[in-house]
């Protein structure tokens, strides 16, 4: 309920830097499209925003770049996958020719990306919009196939999202309308060492683009790399500060 949160808030010592937005206690106030909200409740059966939710959507939904850090299982996923695609209902009709995926997200590990893909589809049956997972670990030739039918989600880890870029001397993948990237489990992908690639990602896609990064935790490393790499980035902490 809305008084859960509340005390949550209270209890937790939210921590909220830059710029402060109030938070919605509420999925029905985000602004979010009938198909959207009808799949949060019904598929998932959410009825409140967890407290990150609460703080970081209306955040995301302003156009910020936003630096989201909770721990495991404060409901991180949702925070980024709503302002997605809100994000890319509100764009324009593609023109003719035109083609190329508006939004990627990126995953240290190819179970997690998985996970990130399952937690979207419910959300695509009633749009138009498509959405692929393209990992190391799978089959690259059925990555092409999907690809080149049109897609307007990418989920992937770094590595390979770089690949796709070179592959067919770039024809295959264009990031010229990537507009929305999400880096999910940032810590992780530091660890695994993924910087090198996420800067360089990060310098091909349009620097008009919004960036999201979501954590559980938020080391100095990491710091230095929203700095450098966000633009005035809204920072929103849940829980007991590291
Ligand atoms: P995190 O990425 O922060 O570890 P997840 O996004 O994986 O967290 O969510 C953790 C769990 O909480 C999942 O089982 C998810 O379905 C659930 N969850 C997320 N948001 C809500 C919500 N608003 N109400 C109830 N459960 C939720
Ligand atoms: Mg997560």
């Amino acid at each position: 309920t809305e008084d859960d949160i509340i005390d949550f808030r209270a209890i937790n010592n939210i921590y909220i830097t830059n710029k402060t937005i109030a938070p919605i206690l509420n999925f029905y106030h985000f602004g979010l499209d009938a198909n959207t909200l009808h799949t949060l409740m019904n598929r998932f059966k959410y009825t409140t925003p967890t407290a990150i939710q609460s703080q970081t959507i209306p955040a995301i939904m302003t156009g910020n770049d936003v630096i989201g850090i909770g721990k495991t299982g404060s409901g991180k996923t949702m925070c980024y996958l709503l302002g997605l695609l809100k994000h890319i209902k509100m764009q324009r009709p593609l023109s003719k020719g035109e083609s190329g995926p508006l939004a990627l997200i990126l995953s240290p590990t190819r179970e997690l990306a998985i996970q990130i893909h399952e937690n979207l589809i419910p959300f695509l049956k009633d749009s138009e919009l498509n959405a692929i997972c393209c990992t190391g670990g799978s089959e690259l030739q059925t990555q092409i196939t999907e690809l080149k039918k049109g897609v307007e989600i990418i989920i992937a880890t770094p590595g390979r999202f770089i690949d796709l870029l070179t592959l067919n001397g770039g024809r295959l993948l264009s990031p010229t309308r990537i507009s929305f990237v999400t880096l999910d489990e940032a810590d992780r992908l530091f660890d695994l060492g993924f910087e090198p690639q996420i800067t360089q990602i990060m310098k091909t896609i349009r620097p008009d683009k919004q960036t999201v990064l979501f954590s559980a935790t938020f080391p100095k490393k990491l710091q230095q790399f929203a700095t450098k790499s966000l633009n005035r980035a809204i920072s929103i902490g849940v829980g007991d500060k590291q």
